[in-house]
C-alpha cells in the first residue's frame, strides 16, 4: 500500500474545530487504501507562549530543558486529533517523535535528524491505523529530547515520507499553494501548478515563506514530491518536484523578493590582493551573513566596495567595519537601509538568454533605478529603493506574462 504524508501547520490546527474539520476529511480519504501519516505543528501560537514562559521562568534556559518544554505544544495537538479520529470510527495512534523512532543531534533547539527507525509506524500501519506523529521533535543518542528549529515539523514530515518512501509529502498550510509573487504586492499574482525543488528554494530563500528551507532541500535530496495545499479548502495546490525535460516550458515561474536588506558602502579601499578578505572576514567572523557584493574597477589604486546584510545586522555590521578601521583601510563608510531585493527565478533561464535585458529594459521603462544586480542559473536579483518595490514586481509581472490564465 502506498503511504501518504500529510503536514498539518500551527495555524490550520489552532482550534478544536479545525482539528475536527481536518478529521473529516481524513475520513474521506481513508477509502482511498493510502496508509496516512499525520505530522501537526503545536496549536495557533502554543510554541510562541512556551518561547515566553520560559523566558519569563529563566535567563537563560538550559537547552535541553528549553526543548523539553517546546516539544510539549506538538504533544497537545497530536493526542487531540487522534481522540477525534477514534471518535470518528477511524482507528488512529499518536507518537512522539521519539516514539516515531526519529534520532536528531544532540544540537538542542536546532538538532538535525541522523536517521528514522520506521519499525513503530509501520507496526501500526500493519493495523490499519492512522499515525499522528508530532512534528518539530525527535530524540538524542543520549535519550534527551531534542527540537528541530522554528518551523521544523516541515522537516519532519518530509523525512518521514522519504524513511517511508511515501508517495507524495502534503503540507497543508493557510495559503492554496505557492504564487508567481506575494498577492498582496500584486493582484495579478497567480498560484502554480508545479516548481521544481531549485526554484522553491529560490522562492522561499528570497522571503516566500511558505515552507521551512531545510525541509525543501530534504526532499530535494531524497526525491519526496511534496504538495503544497491548503488547509481547509479544495484544490490541487502546488506540486514541488525534480527538474523534468517538459518543465522548460516556463521561462520565468515567480517574483521573489526581499524588504528586509540593507547596503553598506565602503569606499577608496586599496586596490591590491587580500582586501575582500580583509574586509569580509571580520563580518563573517562577527556572524553576520553577507548577500550580494559588488567591487568596481579600481582607479589610482583605490577601489569602492558595496554588499548587502540583512537590515538587522546593518548596525552591528557598521560597528565591526568602524572598530577594525586599521585593518580594512578605506577612505569612508555609508550605508542605505531602505532596500529592497527583487528576483525572477525560473529553471527555463538556463535554456534561454536575453531575460537579464529584458528584465533591466522593463525596469528602465518603469524608471526603477537598480543599484546592484546578481545571478545565478536560474535566478536574477536587483536591489533597489524600497519605494519601487510594487511598482518593480508588478510591471516585471506582467512582462513576463505571469498574470492569471
Ligand atoms: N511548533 C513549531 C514552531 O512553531 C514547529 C512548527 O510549527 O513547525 O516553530
Ligand atoms: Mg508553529
Amino acid at each position: 500500500m502506498a503511504i501518504i504524508v500529510k503536514k498539518f501547520g500551527g495555524s490550520s490546527v489552532s482550534t478544536i474545530p479545525k482539528l475536527k474539520n481536518i478529521a473529516k476529511q481524513i475520513l474521506i480519504e481513508k477509502n482511498s487504501k493510502n496508509n496516512i501519516l499525520i505530522v501537526l505543528s503545536a496549536m495557533g501560537d502554543t510554541t510562541d507562549k512556551l518561547v515566553v514562559m520560559s523566558n519569563k521562568a529563566s535567563k537563560s534556559p538550559n537547552p535541553k530543558d528549553y526543548d523539553m518544554l517546546l516539544s510539549t505544544g506538538e504533544q497537545i495537538s497530536v493526542s487531540l486529533l487522534s481522540m477525534i479520529l477514534n471518535d470518528l470510527g477511524i482507528e488512529a495512534t499518536s507518537l512522539t517523535g521519539w516514539q516515531a523512532g526519529i534520532r536528531t543531534d544532540s544540537a538542542n533547539m536546532a538538532a538535525r535528524i541522523s536517521n528514522i527507525d520506521t519499525k513503530r509506524i509501520k507496526l501500526e500501519f500493519s493495523k490499519s491505523r492512522i499515525v499522528v506523529v508530532a512534528g518539530f521533535q525527535g530524540i538524542d543518542s543520549q535519550k534527551n529530547i531534542t527540537t528541530l528549529g522554528r518551523g521544523g515539523s516541515d522537516t519532519t514530515a518530509v523525512a518521514l515520507a522519504a524513511a517511508l518512501k511515501a508517495k507524495e509529502c502534503q503540507i497543508f498550510t493557510d495559503v492554496d499553494g505557492v504564487y508567481t509573487t506575494d498577492p498582496r504586492i500584486c493582484s495579478k499574482a497567480r498560484k502554480l501548478e508545479v516548481l521544481t525543488y531549485e526554484e522553491m528554494l529560490e522562492m522561499s530563500g528570497l522571503g516566500s515563506k511558505v515552507l521551512q528551507l531545510r525541509s525543501v532541500e530534504f526532499a530535494s535530496k531524497y526525491n519526496v514530491p511534496l504538495r503544497v495545499l491548503h488547509a481547509h479548502q479544495e484544490g490541487s495546490g502546488t506540486l514541488i518536484k525534480k527538474e523534468e525535460k517538459k518543465m522548460e516550458g516556463a521561462l520565468i515561474s515567480g517574483i521573489a523578493f526581499t524588504k528586509d536588506e540593507a547596503e553598506v558602502m565602503i569606499k577608496g579601499v586599496k586596490d591590491e590582493p587580500g582586501v575582500a578578505a580583509k574586509i569580509l572576514g571580520p563580518i563573517g567572523e562577527a556572524n553576520i551573513e553577507i548577500d550580494m557584493i559588488v567591487q568596481n574597477v579600481g582607479s589610482n589604486g583605490l577601489a569602492d566596495f558595496t554588499f548587502t546584510v540583512s537590515r538587522n545586522t546593518l548596525k552591528k555590521a557598521l560597528q565591526v567595519i568602524d572598530k577594525k578601521k586599521k585593518i580594512m583601510m578605506y577612505e569612508s563608510v555609508s550605508s542605505k537601509s531602505n532596500i529592497v531585493k527583487v528576483s525572477l527565478v525560473g529553471v527555463g533561464m538556463r535554456s534561454h538568454a536575453g531575460i537579464a535585458s529584458k528584465m533591466f529594459k522593463c525596469l528602465a521603462k518603469n524608471k526603477v533605478n537598480i543599484r546592484m544586480i546578481s545571478t545565478s542559473e536560474i535566478k536574477i536579483s536587483v536591489v533597489i529603493d524600497q519605494k519601487n518595490l510594487e511598482i518593480a514586481v508588478q510591471a516585471l509581472h506582467n512582462e513576463f506574462k505571469l498574470e492569471k490564465k
